[in-house]
């Protein structure tokens, strides 16, 4: 039991403001619990709080206010206040910070009774205006799904009158929210396939490790294809079994579907999901259900890690390797290691599934900090597909073009069998860049330092960094000369034109993120896809996550030299993976599949790795190189960056934080910088990135702390500490 607080006992009330302390109040009539989510008075408002353990005493007792009420919440368990401090000393983020991302769901003061919801009505309103077009197709888009006022307003943006005129028109039925329902029982035998040996083996390890009900770290490593979800959901079958709840991380949560089918069809019914794409009613439900145990297993973005799961036995983190793991804005954290934390502190187990794990996770395996279970066939009698390359200096390739007479060779066989084929491009928009051919401007950003994107379909120009748009000028803004701006290089809309023209009789889908309007309108495209309605599927990495196309046979990469070029430390990396990852795309069902790369570099070496598959060998190089230069996951790193609207100021504080290096010092670490960061400016603030770099064992972070204390960073400068960095920027 948790610590309880009688009525006018001094509690430690943590909140969700900016407050760099936690503040005394007095517990209410009928009392608190520690963990009890409350209701405090602060300054004129009244804000959502924690009651993190014991006042602390020390101020005028007089002065001291009461707690007003007590949310009708379990309270905060233990383990969920350890976790959100433990996760805000590593990543140097204010307690305060994490409790949002862990309080981040609608109404949660609202009384069960007092709201009322918004659905789609059976009249139609006589006279329709635009605003009322786009709350009634908000409501068609979502299948039938009530919303709260203001959300629905918000979603269709028009103002709260718009729908309320609606709803008396009888266009939209108000009624009273039903109470937060249970998720439906989900049952861990319902249906289970049978298993070959390899996964056996996999299935009743990780079965051991969940009934010991301690915590345990394993990398599930496969190919595409040869069972991990299959292995993985057993796993969460046993967590279930023994009572407890499982939480299940997809990088790319949108294209869920697929999984909730597959959840379905494993257990009888529909799993609770947690992420952006989930109405506020559906969120709110989630978070309750999930703080009272009824709901079991919970599919989710990264911000899912945050829920108040009553008794979590298990996380998976599908995909581990997936860059989108890492939360690049706000709280910089990364949901794969934060998941290995919370298991830790909870007694579970985490499980981190990929076809090509990180070398972090590699390295960890290797350190002992991980178990490792390995899938090396493809279920059934599905193979990896033939890898090989097309030497691009050896091809006659008219400019402008992209598409190789040897790859449009493959295309045509596949075409002609009926089959599917996939042209990969990791590249949204038209065209990456305008360029005068008059003055030999090019077309940038008035806001950042970076190049102006086409998007040919939206007619606009976009900005990748801030995505502002304009748009596409007719006269050079530079030298106002008519008529020459051109389209420099491929995105994939430009290459889906070009294959418009190769394969005149295709059908031919395009699968970018930036297409399509909703979530929604994104599965539902797939689907038809996969279902065989297009012959030829142009794509961006969407389409690398883990859909299955059971008709694809053949996977062309038209620049296998795009992610080699930067200076990142992880270029390699990335490369090999999103390549293994796209090739396995190919042949999933009984038809073989093939992959090409076409490359300029066919010699690369990491060109040869992901051709010969020797996946061990690749790694292992890799390994070596990093831990010879000292960094992660051989060392680590904390990046910083300093922005402002004045370029000056922030380069003086970054000069001033260089000079004042001592505390970095004294753990032996390095400092480089400060220097303007890869994309110097970003909507019209100036940014200068300092690194520091230091060996594994080394305590950064309190050395950061100290290190950063020292200066007074004024208002006008931006200071962001990213511990781990997985992009430089
Ligand atoms: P991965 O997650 O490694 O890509 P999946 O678990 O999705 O692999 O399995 C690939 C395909 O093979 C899926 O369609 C899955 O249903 C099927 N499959 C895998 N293992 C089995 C099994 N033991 N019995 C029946 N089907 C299986
Ligand atoms: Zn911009």
């Amino acid at each position: 039991m948790p610590d309880y607080f009688s009525h006018g006992q001094l509690v430690s009330v943590l909140t969700a403001q900016p407050l760099d302390r936690f503040l005394d109040y007095r517990a209410p009539e009928g009392g608190c619990f520690q963990g009890s989510y409350v209701e405090v008075p602060l300054g004129p408002r009244t804000v959502i709080g924690v009651v993190w353990g014991a006042g602390a005493g020390g101020y005028d007792p007089s002065k001291i206010r009461s707690v007003r009420g007590v949310l009708d919440v379990p309270p905060m368990r233990d383990e969920m206040q350890e976790f959100l401090e433990r996760a805000a000393a590593y990543t140097l983020t204010p307690l305060h910070a994490m409790l949002r991302l862990a309080t981040r769901v609608p109404g949660l003061t609202d009384s069960p009774s007092a709201r009322k919801v918004y659905a789609l009505g059976a009249k139609r309103p006589d006279k329709m205006t635009d605003a009322r077009r786009r709350v009634l197709a908000v409501l068609e888009e979502h299948g039938g799904l009530p919303f709260t006022l203001g959300e629905l307003a918000e979603l269709a943006g028009v103002g709260t009158g718009v729908v309320k005129g609606l709803a008396k028109l009888g266009a939209v039925e108000e009624r009273e929210a039903p109470r937060d329902q249970p998720y439906p029982w989900l049952d861990p035998d319902f249906r289970s396939n049978d298993l070959n040996d390899e996964q056996t083996a996999a299935v009743d390890a990780l079965k051991t490790q969940i009934r010991s009900a301690d915590y345990h770290a394993t990398l599930l490593k496969g190919v595409t294809g040869s069972g991990k979800t299959e292995v993985y959901l057993e796993a969460v079958a046993e967590a279930l079994r023994i009572g407890r709840q499982a939480l299940v991380l997809l990088p790319e949560i949108a294209l869920s579907a697929e999984f909730i089918k597959r959840i379905e069809a494993r257990f009888g019914a529909t799993p609770a999901e947690w992420h952006s794409g989930v109405t506020m009613t559906e969120r709110r439900r989630c978070w309750k259900m999930v703080a009272t145990g009824d709901a079991q297993i919970v599919v989710g973005a990264r911000s899912a890690l945050f829920l108040p799961f009553r008794d979590l036995g298990v996380i998976v983190v599908d995909e581990e390797h997936d860059t989108s793991y890492k939360q690049e804005d706000g709280v910089l954290y990364n949901a794969r290691d934060m998941a290995v934390l919370r298991a830790s502190i909870l007694g579970g187990d985490v499980v981190l599934a990929s076809a090509t794990p990180s070398l972090e996770s590699w390295a960890n395996v290797e350190f002992g900090k991980y178990n490792k279970l390995v899938l090396n066939e493809r279920f059934g009698a599905a193979v990896m597909p033939e890898m090989s390359a097309i030497d691009m200096r050896a091809e006659d390739l008219p400019g402008g073009t992209w598409i190789s007479p040897s790859l449009r060779q493959m295309v045509l066989a596949r075409l002609a069998k009926g089959e599917q084929s996939l042209l990969f491009l990791n590249r949204r928009g038209y065209a990456p860049v305008t360029i005068c051919r008059a003055c030999g401007n090019q077309i940038a950003c008035d806001h950042c330092d970076a190049r102006m994107v086409e998007h040919r379909f939206l007619k606009r120009l976009m900005c990748h960094q801030c995505g502002e748009t304009k748009p596409i000028p007719e006269v050079c803004p530079s030298c106002e000369q008519e008529g020459r701006l051109a389209a420099v290089g491929p995105g994939v809309e430009r290459l889906a034109e070009e294959a418009e023209q190769a394969f005149p009789e295709a059908r031919i889908a395009l699968l970018s993120s930036d297409r399509f309007g909703s979530a929604r309108a994104l599965k539902e495209h797939i689907k038809s896809i996969a279902d065989g309605e297009a012959d030829l599927i142009i794509g961006t990495q969407i389409v690398a996550k883990g859909h299955n196309f059971p008709l694809l046979t053949l996977v062309g990469v038209i620049d296998a030299d795009l992610g080699l070029q930067g200076s990142d430390l992880r270029a390699a990396e990335r490369t090999f993976q999103l390549m293994r990852q796209v090739s396995g795309r190919a042949g999933r069902a009984d038809i073989p599949g093939q992959a090409v790369l076409q490359t300029f570099q066919p010699e690369h070496p990491v060109v040869q790795a992901i051709l010969s598959g020797d996946e061990d060998g690749f790694w292992l190089a890799e390994a070596a190189e990093r831990r010879a230069a000292e960094v992660p996951p051989y060392g680590r790193m904390a990046g910083i960056i300093l922005s402002s609207p004045d370029i000056q100021e922030v380069f003086d504080i970054g000069g001033l934080l260089a000079r004042k290096q001592d505390p970095l010092l004294r753990i032996g670490a390095q400092l480089f910088g400060p220097a303007p960061a890869p994309i110097a400016r970003i909507r019209g603030r100036h940014r200068v990135r300092l690194l520091i770099k230091t060996s594994k064992t080394a305590p950064l972070q309190a050395a950061i702390a100290k290190w950063v204390g020292q200066v007074r960073i004024p208002a006008s400068v931006r200071l962001t500490i990213d511990i781990d960095p997985q992009s430089f920027y």
